[in-house]
């Protein structure tokens, strides 16, 4: 029998049944209009409410500090364009990292055409911030610094709190992408010191095409998009409400069970990441060692050519990535795994596992088994690994 195991949870996830049926009446039933005055309209309304929050408790936000967007992509563009935009008479430079997803580089690349200045900073070997450079890239005319909660290569969970602390004391804005992070870390954003979050969906069994920006009261950032008043007049158009229906339960069921699920997928998680070190070698584990997503496992084999390993995966019936979805398909090594310090050879053997709800012991031990012989076989044709065999 054909399996189907899905290891690619940190790319997309299915949604869940009990998301899908709340989302469902929403577009049917229960169509109105959030903006219309009649009956219809006002309960939609009300589902509105009760959805926004929802997210807003997810992270300890209030709700009107959440702002609902077309996905994590948009909200990243809207902190970072926002905020560039309405500040630059206080100054010109934002202060970023080498390994944030494109949603937040191509943005700043972007900015850059148009006068602004952009740090992108060093990650040590685990993928982790220095804060002193952080500290010391601060400079009079910063006006936001944006730091990713967890990388969705590696795994590597940044001190968001210090980074949190920092930006304060210099009166800086702090936005951070916690796309990863969201339904799998414990979030408080008073707590955090953060002034802006992306979050999307369907990174935690929500439907696609939907996200949200929390804002913090008093942030001064530009409205997004220009036309009717919804989202207290910062992003015009109609609520998505089926989406924002699925995202309010999708972001609930994430924390309710947030420790017993989380304690489930570290088991999986280091299962799978100490199977794979002991039964094969030359193998590297990227990312930092504990502080990382409870359901990432991201390896780089020696001698091996990451496309041809997911290829004779996906013959098996194993859905997994060599880095992020967006750079599937270049033949460029990840942006991440050559800040980390891998170079080139190394970098091209990559390979992401994401963990979900969905996952087994049992997928996990096949996982393993396969990717033995896998990786056995690419190894015998690669001449490099046959010299080394043979000198050792
Ligand atoms: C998936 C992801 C995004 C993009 O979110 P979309 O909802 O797919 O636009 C941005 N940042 C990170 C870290 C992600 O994992």
């Amino acid at each position: 029998m054909v399996k189907n195991i899905y290891l690619d949870n940190a790319a997309t996830t299915p949604v869940k049944k009990e998301v899908l049926e709340e989302m469902i009446p929403y577009f049917t039933e229960r169509y109105g209009n959030p903006s219309s005055i009649y009956k219809i309209g006002r309960e939609s309304k009300i589902a509105l409410d009760g959805a926004r929050e929802k997210v807003a408790n997810a992270i300890g936000a209030a709700s009107k500090e959440i702002y609902f967007t077309s996905g994590g992509s948009e909200a990243d563009n809207w902190a970072i364009k926002g905020v560039a935009f309405a500040n630059k008479e206080k100054g010109n430079h934002i202060i970023t990292t080498k390994i944030e997803h494109h949603g937040i580089l191509h943005t700043c690349q972007y900015l850059e055409k148009h006068g602004f200045e952009v740090t992108y900073l060093d990650v040590d070997k685990y993928g982790i911030i220095d804060l002193e450079q952080l500290e010391n890239s601060i400079k009079e005319n910063t006006i936001l610094i944006s730091v990713m909660f967890a990388n969705n290569e590696i795994g590597s969970i940044q001190p968001i709190k210090e980074i949190g602390q920092l930006a304060k004391k210099n009166n800086v804005y702090f936005h951070t992408d916690a796309i990863q992070a969201v339904g799998k870390l414990k979030i408080d954003v008073n707590d955090l010191n953060v002034d802006m979050l992306s979050m999307s969906a369907h990174k935690l069994y929500g439907p696609k095409g939907i996200g949200a920006l929390y804002i913090k009261k008093g942030v001064k950032i530009h409205s997004h998009i220009h036309g009717g008043v919804q989202e207290k007049n910062r992003r015009a158009g109609t609520e998505n409400i089926p989406s924002i229906i699925g995202f309010g339960k999708a972001v609930e069921l994430a924390y309710e069970n947030i420790d017993e699920n989380n304690q489930r997928l570290i088991k999986l998680r280091d299962r799978l990441i100490n199977e794979i070190k002991s039964k094969i070698s030359h193998v590297i584990l990227n990312g930092h060692p504990e502080k990382r997503l409870p359901n990432n496992v991201s390896v780089c084999f020696e001698f091996i050519e990451g496309e041809a390993l997911l290829l004779s995966l996906d013959m098996v019936g194993i859905a997994g990535s060599s880095g992020s979805a967006c750079t599937s398909g270049s033949l460029d090594p990840s942006h991440v795994l050559l800040s980390i310090g891998l170079i080139h050879e190394i970098a091209h053997g990559s390979l992401r596992l994401s963990l979900g709800d969905f996952n087994t012991e049992e997928e996990v031990d096949y996982v393993v088994e396969q990717l033995v012989i896998i990786v056995d076989r690419l190894r015998r044709m690669s001449p490099l690994y046959e010299k080394v065999k043979g000198e050792a």
